[in-house]
């Protein structure tokens, strides 16, 4: 008799019961909304959304089962994947000690001259994926181990993480979800992903528009930003982790660091404090490089320096921002369950 796979439990053949208690009685969010049938259902509006795209914050209202025309992210009906694995390299509450499962969408809805990513955001290295084999991708992740599924820049492929979800969720997917975006998304979006998402990681890259113009070409980045952490925020609340601090359900800001105060980190962080919650976990992140075309903006040709960073971190201190995860790489230490 064929084996089913929500039998299996990290590659291990379990009883549901069993499977249970050892995810400490949690559930994704994503699976009551299964069980209804309201997946499904959301799976079939967000398809439609792609005829008439409204599903991040550019509104190129483009038939994208047609024409790339016109689509700033120039992804189609298919999503297009640069790879996917278990990555050790993100906060310590989502690698944990067997990793996040990242799957890295190609292409990006935003254009930001240092992009890290360039060749997958910029460039769309990757493979096209049908549904199916993107809910294989997130069913694999979780047989190898991983504490989560975390969507790497998600917003422009929204119906399509829909629709493999909706089939992954009904093989046996039971892995919290991360929403892992530049946080230019819309609120037709997250309206789709209202309990799908378990956790909100969007970035906040600038306090100010006409830097988020220049630079990313996002005129309206700081208003559109602020709205869609607000509304993740009202939909999964703070940041809550486990006794053994994985992160199951909440909001996680990313703030990178630019050089010369460039990302605006005060008006950021005075937002998250007075119309978030101090409670917010923040990555404030150092590891900014000039690549791509920042060597053709003399103020983003450096690297950070030792003071902006420590500027960074006592403003979140001003600001009573307590919860700023400590990335010790000494202190990392792999272990294979
Ligand atoms: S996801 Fe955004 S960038 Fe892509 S077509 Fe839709 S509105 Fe445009």
């Amino acid at each position: 008799m064929p084996i089913r796979r929500e039998e299996f439990y990290f590659g291990v053949k379990v009883s549901p019961v069993a499977r249970r208690a050892l995810q400490g009685g949690f559930e994704p969010a994503y699976l009551k909304l299964h069980r209804s049938g309201a997946l499904a259902e959301r799976a079939r509006i967000a398809d439609q959304h792609i005829e008439d795209c409204d599903l991040c914050a550019r509104y190129c209202r483009v038939n994208r089962k047609r024409t790339l025309a016109g689509v700033v992210c120039r992804t189609g009906e298919l999503a297009v994947v640069n790879s996917s694995g278990p990555h050790h390299g993100e906060e310590d509450c989502l690698r944990g000690w067997r990793g996040s499962g990242a799957i890295f969408f190609s292409w990006c809805n935003m254009r930001c001259v240092f992009c890290q990513n360039w060749e997958i955001s910029w460039k769309g290295h990757g493979e096209e994926i049908a549904a199916r084999e993107l809910a294989d991708t997130l069913l694999n992740l979780q047989a190898m181990g991983c504490h989560n599924i975390n969507l790497v820049n998600p917003s422009h492929v929204v119906a399509q993480v829909l629709a493999a979800l909706e089939i992954a969720a009904r093989n046996g997917l039971r892995l919290p979800l991360v929403y892992n975006s530049g946080g230019y998304d819309s609120p037709e979006a997250l309206a789709l992903l209202d309990g799908v998402i378990d956790i909100y990681m969007p970035d906040m890259k600038y306090g100010d528009a006409d830097l988020a113009r220049e630079y990313s070409h996002t005129p309206d980045y700081v208003r559109v930003n602020r709205a869609a952490v607000r509304e993740m925020h009202r939909q999964v609340g703070d940041l809550k982790l486990t006794a053994d601090n994985i992160a199951r359900r909440g909001l996680l800001v990313r703030h990178l660091v630019l050089p010369g105060g460039i990302a605006g980190t005060e008006a950021v962080l005075r937002f998250l404090a007075e119309e978030i919650s101090r409670e917010t976990y923040l990555n404030i992140m150092d590891q900014y490089r000039p690549t791509y075309r920042a060597g053709e903006y003399p103020e983003l040709d450096r690297m950070i320096t030792h003071d902006e960073y420590r500027q960074a971190l006592d403003l979140a201190r001003k600001y009573g921002l307590k919860r700023i995860d400590r990335r010790c790489s000494e202190s990392w230490v792999v272990r294979w369950p």
